[in-house]
């Protein structure tokens, strides 16, 4: 069988621990064997990172913005303990916060849907991607405890001097008090990624927030969302077929348990913060979702959803038989090779993508998959396989899936 070739390069992030020994283990097993796999390499491996002063991902993240498309591996956020482990000159901050705050981005994600592992909220046919702004509201907010009766006032001094200033609050006893903020650009830049991404994957876009009880804060999100459609994605998203639908935060929450999923929502920082864990709980585990940061500029960065699993990794360095999920991990590869595939026109590799991605579907649902999803499916007798056997089936599959 000739190998698929690919015009340009991915930009290929190479990352820590498990997910690490994983990545080899796709690349070897289920990449190079059918592809012509052309990638910009960056070692985002907590020792390099270290070497190059965490220069690296900033490389990484410009390289990203160069061609388009770029496939990471999970990555250790170092904490105290990590500091000592690795031995770190200093604590680096989070590579995805690092790489994110560049691409100026937004993160979707998606859980892999198989039969077997099914979603607690039965209805639930299609994925729900969520879509989380990560700037500012309760996150970077000023808050204080109120001892006695006094006024609470919010004053805003402009840089002319001029000073506005409503009461917040009276306060006749001892409270609490909050200050927040967002802007403009950060909900714009939002705004853009989801209307993107949502016709990349042409899926209808929900955004929903609480603008009936906060008329100017919330509804400045709702005002900015609908202008940015109006006038610059409308066109697109009625000749893809798909539709924005904007709604109240409790409606989507009503809403969403009665659909059949296969929507974007999108949602406020908060909202998004429990939304997310709900969903992805309700889809069964954090080994089956996936993750792509998508800037409003219209780059990718595709990814898994869950960390380097550490645990598993000190295990198979005493020797131990890990039996680790490579799924999100081979669904980042394929999720950005069908991405470059077209950007590129190479249905080859689009097509390749889709493969493996049934290939790797099928072994599951044929019953070969690794220990966390054996404790979650309704198959019966469910194989549990190793880390590598694991792999190796999705091979085997692979290969029959393309030679037919
Ligand atoms: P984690 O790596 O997601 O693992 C937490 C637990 O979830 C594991 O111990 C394992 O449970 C289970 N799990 C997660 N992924 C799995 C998989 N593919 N297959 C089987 N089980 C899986 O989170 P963590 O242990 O909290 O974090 C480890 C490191 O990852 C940290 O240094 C953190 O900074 C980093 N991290 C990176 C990213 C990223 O790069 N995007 C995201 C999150 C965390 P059992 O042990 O019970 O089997
Ligand atoms: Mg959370």
């Amino acid at each position: 069988m000739e190998k698929i070739k690919m015009t340009t390069p991915l930009v290929e992030m190479d990352g820590d621990e498990m997910t690490r020994i994983i990545w080899k283990m796709v690349k070897e097993e289920l990449l190079y064997p059918f592809v012509e796999l052309k990638t910009e390499y960056y070692d985002l491996g907590l020792k390099h990172r270290d070497e190059t002063d965490d220069q690296v991902t900033i490389d990484a993240a410009h390289a990203n913005m160069k061609y388009g498309v770029s496939v990471k591996c999970a990555t250790i956020t170092p904490n105290a303990a990590r500091l000592k482990e690795y031995d770190l000159k200093e604590l680096y901050k989070s590579p995805n916060g690092t790489i994110r705050a560049i691409l100026d981005g937004t993160v979707f994600r998606e859980p892999i849907l198989v039969k077997g592992i099914n979603p607690v909220v039965s209805k639930w046919k299609k994925p729900i991607t969520i879509a989380r702004h990560a700037y500012g509201d309760v996150y970077k907010n000023t808050e204080m405890r109120v001892d006695g009766p006094g006024k609470a006032e919010l004053v805003f001094t402009a840089e002319d001097g001029t000073v506005t200033r409503q009461t917040i609050f009276d306060f006749k006893g001892p409270g609490v008090v909050q200050g927040m903020h967002n802007l403009d650009s950060s909900i714009e830049s939002f705004a853009r990624s989801c209307f993107t991404y949502a016709l990349s994957v042409k899926k209808d876009l929900w955004f929903a927030t609480k603008d009936t009880i906060s008329k100017i804060y919330d509804g400045e999100f709702k005002s900015i969302f609908e202008r940015i459609y109006e006038e610059e994605f409308k066109a697109s998203f009625e000749e893809a077929g798909i539709t924005y639908f904007y709604t109240l935060i409790d409606d989507v929450v009503a809403r969403l348990m009665k659909s059949e999923g296969g929507f974007v929502l999108a949602l406020k920082n908060y909202d998004g913060d429990v939304q997310s864990d709900m969903l992805s709980s309700a889809f069964g585990s954090l080994a089956m979702m996936t993750s792509v940061l998508v800037s409003p500029h219209g780059y990718f960065e595709y990814e898994a959803a869950h960390g380097t699993v550490q645990r598993h990794y000190y295990k198979y360095l005493e020797g131990e038989v890990t039996s680790t999920n490579s799924v999100a991990t081979i669904f980042a590869w394929t999720g950005a090779l069908r991405k470059r595939g077209e950007l590129d026109g190479n249905t080859e590799l689009c097509e390749f993508a889709d493969k493996l991605e049934q290939a790797t579907i099928e072994t599951i649902e044929s019953g070969k998959m690794t220990g966390d999803l054996v404790l979650i499916t309704e198959l019966k007798n469910p194989k549990k396989l190793s880390t590598i056997e694991f792999i190796l089936e999705i091979r085997k599959t692979l290969e029959r899936i393309m030679s037919e």
